[in-house]
C-alpha cells in the first residue's frame, strides 16, 4: 500500500473514533482531501483508495488537475482566495466554493455558473477570530450578506467556512469553532437548508469535529507535507 493510501486510512478511523467519542455519526462528516501542491498521481492514488472530495487553492493549478484527471469523477472544491477577475473558471469547472467573502464575488459566480450544470455550492469564509488582514467576512456582517447571496440564482449557499487563528490552545481553538457553529445556527433560524460547517484541518481535527464540524479540511495528513519548490 502507498503511503497516501495509508494515511488516508488513518485519516479515516480518527474522524470515525472521533465522531464515536462526540456522539456524532461519522457520515455527517465529509473529509475534504487538500491537495495544494501534490501532483496529479497523488491525486489519484487517493481517489484509488475511493477519496472523491479533493480541495484546491491555486486556480491555474488546479485547472492543470481537473483537465489531466477529467475521467474521474471527484468532487472539486475551491477553498482558497477568490480574485474578482478569477471568478469565471471556478464558476465553471468546480462543485464548491468555500471561501467566499463579499457579495460581488457571490454575484460573479451565480453569473458566470453555466445553467446546464447544478448550482454551484457555496460557503461564506467568516473571520472567526476578527483577525485583521485575514479574508473572511465579519461575523457582524454575515446575516446581511448570507441574505443576499441567497437571492442569486446559480450558486447555492450551504453553509460556512473558517481558519480560526493560530493557537496550540486547544480551549481557544474549542471557543473559535464553536463560535462558527453557533454563527451557523442563528442564519438556520432563517434558512434552515443550510447544512455545512467547513472547519478543521491537520492539527484541529478532532477539535472541529467535536465543535460540529461536518466537512474537515485535511492536507499535511493525508498527502504529506506540500511541495512549494513547483510553483
Ligand atoms: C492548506 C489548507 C488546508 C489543509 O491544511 P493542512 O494543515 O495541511 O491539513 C485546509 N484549509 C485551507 C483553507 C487550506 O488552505
Amino acid at each position: 500500500m502507498t503511503s497516501i493510501a495509508q494515511n488516508l486510512r488513518t485519516v479515516r478511523q480518527k474522524l470515525s473514533h472521533t465522531a464515536e467519542i462526540s456522539q456524532r455519526k461519522a457520515d455527517e462528516i465529509t473529509l475534504l482531501a487538500v491537495s495544494k501542491t501534490q501532483t496529479a498521481e497523488a491525486l489519484k492514488e487517493a481517489y484509488l483508495e475511493g477519496q472523491r472530495h479533493f480541495g484546491e487553492n491555486y486556480l491555474q493549478e488546479s485547472l492543470d488537475k481537473i483537465e489531466q484527471l477529467s475521467e474521474l469523477d471527484i468532487i472539486w472544491h475551491f477553498i482558497g482566495p477568490i480574485q474578482s477577475n478569477k471568478t469565471r473558471p471556478i464558476a465553471e469547472h468546480f462543485a464548491w466554493a468555500h471561501s467566499v467573502d463579499r457579495l460581488k464575488i457571490a454575484q460573479r459566480l451565480s453569473a458566470q455558473r453555466p445553467t446546464d450544470i447544478a448550482p454551484l455550492n457555496i460557503c461564506i469564509q467568516v473571520n472567526i477570530g476578527d483577525e485583521p488582514n485575514k479574508s473572511g467576512c465579519s461575523v457582524e456582517e454575515l446575516p446581511k450578506l448570507a441574505h443576499e447571496i441567497t437571492k442569486l440564482p446559480n450558486i447555492r449557499l450551504r453553509g460556512l467556512m473558517a481558519i480560526p487563528p493560530a493557537t496550540q490552545d486547544p480551549k481557544a481553538q474549542s471557543k473559535a469553532f464553536a463560535n462558527l457553529r453557533n454563527s451557523l445556527k442563528e442564519l438556520q433560524k432563517e434558512q434552515p437548508e443550510l447544512d455545512t460547517l467547513s472547519m478543521g484541518m491537520s492539527a484541529d481535527m478532532d477539535t472541529a469535529i467535536a465543535q460540529g464540524s461536518t466537512m474537515v479540511r485535511i492536507g499535511t495528513a493525508i498527502f504529506g507535507q506540500r511541495h512549494y519548490s513547483a510553483k
